[in-house]
């Protein structure tokens, strides 16, 4: 069997104790036989099934070990959370797909930014389960978000808010969403931004799902008519946005991916499994291809290894998180690709999946056409190319006409 089990987390400490507890409460409580359960479910099925599943996980500080200390489960290391993570990857327990937001973007933003009723607030209804969705793109801001024009006005103690987002990720499920407005057009276009907490059930919120080429409904359109935000539920202050929202975007330093390339790395072990099981694994090409799939996920691990550590020491390198990014979404492309070869004809397949968000699904057809997402959210290739030449490689910065 190819594949490597080294276990990437430890980051110089000695965690194995720690690691045996997260394994044997996941041994104990993941859930077993979800992805058949999970194969025809439509998407009040698949968020039913989160919502139990993070229920059953929250309360043991496993989903928050990267929140303050006095919180459950909050104040672990970094190299306990990679622990966490690559424990989850290795039980092939369920992704927390539908309140990442929540635990990440919205939780380290309140965190950071909130007043402390704010976090008295919110921080315990993320816990017992209040979904976010994030209010940031728009259909003529995305790469260029600070071009965003969504409009605040503000009237008394209320902002009045006009205008629409797009792709909101489970806009529809959310009970909260991260809001960037427009409260000033005087200069600079990063100075007239504002950070707004709106009630999805506010008057006037319409999302609108948004179906995929997977016939998935992840994405929201988000259409705002004259809602009424409470002043007090601004993050920050006003034109203050830009940097509360800073923080968001850096909110998760490097985890999702690197759960995602421990789960990659299982994933294709699962794979070759299977093929050896029929005797279908003797192609030479093939062979090949699957050797380069895994010498890239382990080139993956080992840069994600090294952010880490880097991170944890406050010496990040320039331009190290495109670099993994870019990486990722690369190497999700081949690998699905590789699956989809495997499987075969009937690999060309398409039936109804739930929200599967990678290499999850073990139906190759859909995994390799969400594997695109990866080159575009968080920022698109393009843009992350841009960053590695001008930062990394020191190239003349852009023109853009
Ligand atoms: C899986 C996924 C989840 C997402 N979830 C959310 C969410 O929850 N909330 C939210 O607000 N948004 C979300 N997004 C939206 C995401 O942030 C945007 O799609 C992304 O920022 C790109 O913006 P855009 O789609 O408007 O493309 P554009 O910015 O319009 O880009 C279009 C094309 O032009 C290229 N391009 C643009 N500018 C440049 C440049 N300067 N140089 C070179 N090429 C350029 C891009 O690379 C791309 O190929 C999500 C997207 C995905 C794929």
């Amino acid at each position: 069997m190819i594949g490597s089990n080294r276990q990437g987390g430890d980051l110089g400490e000695n965690l194995q104790a720690f690691r045996d507890e997260v394994r044997a409460w996941l041994t104990a409580n993941a859930p077993v036989g979800w992805r058949e359960k999970m194969a025809g479910a439509d998407g009040d099925g698949f968020v039913a099934f989160q919502r139990e599943w993070f229920a059953a996980l929250a309360p043991s500080g496993y989903a928050t070990p990267h929140w303050e200390k006095g919180w459950v489960g909050g104040g672990r290391s970094l190299a306990e959370q990679v622990v966490i993570f690559e424990e989850m990857a290795r039980a092939d327990a369920p992704r927390l797909l539908l309140h990442f937001i929540s635990l990440y973007h919205a939780a380290m933003t309140i965190s950071h930014w909130g007043r402390d009723d704010q976090k008295r607030r919110h921080l315990p209804a993320i816990i017992a389960g209040s979904v976010w969705c994030q209010g940031f793109s728009e259909p003529n801001a995305g790469s260029d978000l600070a071009s965003l024009r969504t409009r605040a006005e503000r009237k008394g103690d209320r902002y009045i808010v006009n205008g629409q987002k797009i792709w909101s990720t489970m806009g529809q499920y959310a009970d909260w969403c991260l809001l960037l407005v427009r409260t000033s057009t005087d200069g600079p276009k990063q100075a007239g931004i504002t950070y707004l907490l709106m009630d999805m059930k506010s008057k006037g919120v319409v999302p609108r799902p948004i179906r995929q080429i997977t016939g998935d409904e992840e994405f929201n359109e988000v259409f705002l008519e004259d809602v009424e935000v409470p002043v007090e539920n601004r993050l920050g202050e006003e034109g203050e946005g830009w940097k509360v929202a800073q923080t968001t975007l850096s909110s998760e330093r490097g985890l999702t991916i690197l759960e995602l390339a421990e789960r990659m790395n299982r994933a294709l072990w699962r794979l070759m499994e299977a093929l050896a099981s029929h005797g279908r694994n003797t192609d030479a090409q093939f062979r090949r291809e699957a050797v380069g799939v895994q010498l890239r996920i382990d080139a993956l691990r080992a840069m994600l290894a090294d952010f880490m550590a880097r991170s944890e020491a406050g010496s990040e390198l320039v331009g190290a998180s495109s670099m993994i990014k870019h990486y990722y979404a690369q190497t999700l492309r081949e690998f699905t690709q590789l699956g989809l070869r495997a499987q075969g004809l009937p690999g060309q397949e398409q039936s109804p999946m739930t929200l599967g968000g990678g290499h999850e699904t073990g139906n190759w057809m859909v995994d390799f056409l969400n594997s695109y997402m990866w080159t575009i959210a968080g920022g698109t290739n393009e843009i992350q190319r841009t960053i590695i030449s001008e930062r990394v490689l020191k190239m003349p910065r852009e023109k853009l006409s």
